[in-house]
C-alpha cells in the first residue's frame, strides 16, 4: 500500500513550509533542489494516529526574480502537486485577504477534483479570528482557521486529512500474487527506462494495471530465469516525456510510492556522476521502507580510465557507507553488459531479505561475542544480553533480551550488526534489531 500523498499548496509566505513542519514534526525531508530555485520542494514522511503518509511541501518559489513569471509558476507548481496527491492542503493568508494569487491557486486545486482543505492561516490567537466568511468565494469549500506557528488547529485538521485518505485494503489482492516486486528507481537520465526495456526486451510480458494507486501506476511482469518478477511502476519511466516538464519533482515523487510497493530496489547510478546526495536520499527512503537495495552503476561503458573507475567506488565509500551491505554491479544498459546480473542479484538480495535465522544460529554469534568480552559500560552498569531471536522477517528484524537496553548504543549495534552479517547471507537486505528488557 503506498503511502497517501497531502500537498501543501498556496502562494508563497502564506506558511507552507511552517505549516508542513508543524504537521511533520520535524521529520528529516527529502528536500529536492533544482537549477535555478534555491529551495523547491521537500517530502516529509510522517504519521498521526498510526496512519503514515507523506507530506509535500512546495513551498521555496520566493526565489524567481521576475514578477511576470510570478504567477505562471505558482500555476505550474501547484498542478504538480495536486496531480499526485491524494488530499490537498490550500493555506492562505488570514491576516490579508484573498489576493489574485490565490485566486489563481483555488483554479488549480477546483479542477483537481480531490479531497481539499482551506486553510486560513496565522489565526494566532483565537479570540481575534479574521472573519472566514471571504474565503468562501475561492470555491473549495469551508476554510478553517488554524495558526502555523503555535499550532493551534493542526490536530483537528490531521484528524480530518487522515479520514479522507483512500481505503487502506484495496489494492492487496491485487499486489499478493506470489511475484516478486522490484522497483528501478533513481535521477532522471540515469538510464532507468533503458533498463527497463532491456530486462522486458522482446520476452513476451504482462502489464497490468494497479488498482487505487497513482494513476497511470503500470506495472510490467517479465519471467526472468524461471520466476515471475513485477516490474512496480514502468509506464512511468516511458511516459516521462509527455507528462510533465518537471520531469524531476515527477519522478522523485513517483519513485517514492514505487518503493512502497516494492520488495527489492534497484537504484541506478550514473557512473560519469557517481553517487549523489539525491541517490543517498533515495536510498535511505528504500532502507527505511524495508526495501532490499541493490546498486546499479550504469553507463559504465563510458567508464574508461582507471581514475574514472576510482571515483565512481570514492562516491560509493563516501555516500552509501550506511548501506555498506547493498551491492553493487557495474552495468551498461546500453550494450546489455550485466543487466541479467543486476536482476540475479536483485533475486538474491529478496531472499536475504525473507531469510529465516535459526536462533540456535543467532545465539551461537552472541556465545562468541560473549568470549571476546565485548559489551557496553557505563556507570557501573553493563550490558548482558541473554538471548536473541527473529522476530519478523521481510526485512529480518532480530529482537535481543537484555538486562539494559538503554545501554545498547550505535556503536554496540554496528558491532552487533557486522557480527549477525558475518554469520548468515543478508547482503542486500536491511536488517533491524530490536531491544527488549529481561534479566
Ligand atoms: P511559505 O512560503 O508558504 O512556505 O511560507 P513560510 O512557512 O515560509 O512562512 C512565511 C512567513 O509567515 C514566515 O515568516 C513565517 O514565520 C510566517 N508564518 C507562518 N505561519 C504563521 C502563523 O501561523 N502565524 C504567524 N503569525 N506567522 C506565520
Ligand atoms: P531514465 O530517465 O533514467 O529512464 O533514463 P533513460 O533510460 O531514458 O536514459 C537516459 C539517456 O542515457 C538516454 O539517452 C540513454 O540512451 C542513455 N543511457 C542509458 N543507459 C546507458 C548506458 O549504459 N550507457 C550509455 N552510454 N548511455 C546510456
Amino acid at each position: 500500500m503506498p503511502k497517501p500523498i497531502v500537498a501543501v499548496v498556496g502562494r508563497p509566505n502564506v506558511g507552507k513550509s511552517t505549516l508542513v513542519n508543524r504537521l511533520a514534526e520535524r521529520r528529516e525531508a527529502i528536500v529536492h533542489e533544482s537549477r535555478g530555485v534555491t529551495r523547491d520542494r521537500s517530502y516529509h514522511d510522517t504519521d498521526w494516529n498510526g496512519r503514515e503518509f507523506t507530506l509535500v511541501d512546495t513551498g521555496g518559489i520566493e526565489s524567481v526574480k521576475s514578477k511576470d513569471a510570478f504567477a505562471p509558476r505558482i500555476r505550474e507548481q501547484a498542478l504538480a502537486a495536486c496531480d499526485e496527491a491524494d488530499v490537498i492542503v490550500f493555506v492562505v493568508d488570514g491576516t490579508c485577504g484573498i489576493t489574485d494569487e490565490d485566486e489563481e491557486v483555488a483554479r488549480v486545486v477546483r479542477k483537481a477534483d480531490k479531497p481539499v482543505f482551506l486553510i486560513v492561516n496565522k489565526q494566532d490567537n483565537p479570540d481575534s479570528e479574521s472573519d472566514l466568511w471571504p474565503f468562501y468565494s475561492l470555491g473549495v469549500g469551508e476554510p478553517r482557521s488554524i495558526s502555523a506557528t503555535h499550532g493551534y488547529g493542526t490536530g483537528d485538521l490531521l484528524d480530518d486529512i487522515v479520514a479522507a485518505f483512500p481505503e487502506e485494503h484495496e489494492e492487496e489482492e491485487v499486489e499478493d500474487d506470489g511475484c516478486l516486486s522490484v522497483a528501478i528507481i533513481g535521477r532522471p537520465n540515469v538510464g532507468k527506462s533503458s533498463l527497463t526495456n532491456r530486462l522486458v526486451g522482446k520476452k513476451r510480458s504482462i502489464v497490468s494495471d494497479v488498482a487505487g494507486t497513482t494513476r497511470d501506476a503500470i506495472d510490467t511482469v517479465i519471467e526472468f530465469e524461471g520466476r515471475r518478477i513485477r516490474l512496480v511502476d514502468t509506464a512511468g519511466m516511458r511516459k516521462k516525456n509527455q507528462v510533465h516538464e518537471d520531469v524531476e519533482y515527477y519522478s522523485l515523487v513517483r519513485g517514492l510510492a514505487a518503493i512502497d510497493r516494492a520488495d527489492v530496489c534497484v537504484l541506478v547510478v550514473d557512473s560519469t556522476v557517481g553517487v549523489t546526495e539525491q541517490d543517498q536520499k533515495l536510498a535511505a527512503t528504500a532502507i527505511d521502507r524495508g526495501c532490499a537495495l541493490v546498486l546499479c552503476l550504469n553507463k559504465w561503458d563510458l567508464v574508461d580510465t582507471e581514475q574514472a573507475r576510482d571515483r565512481v567506488v570514492a562516491s560509493i565509500d563516501r555516500r552509501m557507507a550506511f548501506a555498506s551491505w547493498a551491492p553493487y554491479v557495474n552495468a551498461s544498459a546500453l550494450t546489455g553488459r550485466a543487466c541479467a546480473k543486476v536482476m540475479q542479484v536483485a533475486c538474491k538480495a529478496a531472499e536475504a531479505r525473507a531469510i529465516r535465522m535459526r536462533t540456535s544460529q543467532i545465539n551461537a554469534v552472541l556465545d562468541a561475542i560473549r568470549e571476546t568480552g565485548h559489551t557496553v559500560v557505563r556507570k557501573n552498569r553493563r550490558l548482558k544480553i541473554n538471548y536473541a531471536t527473529q522476530t519478523g522477517e521481510r526485512p529480518p528484524v532480530i529482537t535481543f533480551f537484555c538486562n539494559a537496553p538503554d545501554l545498547v548504543d550505535d556503536n554496540f549495534e554496528r558491532f552487533l550488526e557486522n557480527r549477525i552479517r558475518a554469520a548468515f547471507d543478508l547482503a542486500g537486505t536491511p536488517i533491524r534489531f530490536k531491544f527488549k528488557r529481561k534479566d
